[in-house]
């Protein structure tokens, strides 16, 4: 409970800051709506908060948040639960935005479970990894020790989703037409550094 009274303290802090102190930016959103020029692709990982990495400012960034920070195959099966792609057909062809960060990170559980688990049992989790199951992950995970291999799959995973970002038609013609440009990159937790993945 002690942890709720805290997030509710915080609320209070928010309000206090954008809705007293400097209430022209919701005022702002609230009246022209919202134009975020940047979606961010992070994982679920309660460290890698985007907003708290980047500071960004209420309105800056549009964010998706899944396991492992990826990016499926564009599936033009519409009865599927696209959760991730709906966001991204959202934040492409309606906000328009023109930047797209995939912001992987180190120790990501994800990538963990699929470097040392590679017999799925198609729950959830399993079924959404299948995404970065490649034969370029599998070499790196029989090449390398655990904790090696996580590295290596965890930047690998992000050029995967990039990749995969372009399977998408709406983001393809973006790129082709110079109105959207991708980005990978990768936070370090152990040392703080942010790397740019190619
Ligand atoms: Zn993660």
């Amino acid at each position: 409970m002690a942890n709720i009274q805290k997030l509710l303290s915080g609320f209070e802090e928010f309000y206090k800051k954008y809705f007293v102190e400097q209430k022209h930016i919701y005022q702002e959103l609230y009246d022209k709506g919202q134009s975020p020029k940047t979606l961010v692709i992070a994982c679920s990982d309660s460290r890698v908060d985007p907003s708290i990495l980047l500071g960004t400012a209420p309105g800056e960034i549009f964010v998706i948040r899944n396991v492992a920070n990826l990016v499926p195959v564009f599936d033009c099966d519409m009865s599927h639960c696209h959760g991730t792609s709906a966001a991204l057909e959202y934040a492409v062809r309606h906000l328009k935005v023109e930047n797209i960060i995939v912001l992987g990170h180190s120790q990501c559980g994800g990538i963990k479970t699929l470097v040392e688990e590679h017999n799925h049992n198609h729950n959830f989790i399993d079924t959404w990894l299948e995404i970065a199951d490649t034969p370029e992950m599998r070499r790196l995970c029989q090449k390398h020790d655990n904790e090696e291999a996580c590295s290596l799959c965890e930047k690998e995973a992000i050029r995967i989703s990039m990749n995969n970002l372009m399977t998408f038609p709406f983001v393809a013609e973006a790129c082709r037409e110079q109105r959207l440009k991708i980005y990978g990159w990768y936070f370090d937790l152990q040392y703080g550094r942010l790397d740019e993945i190619k």
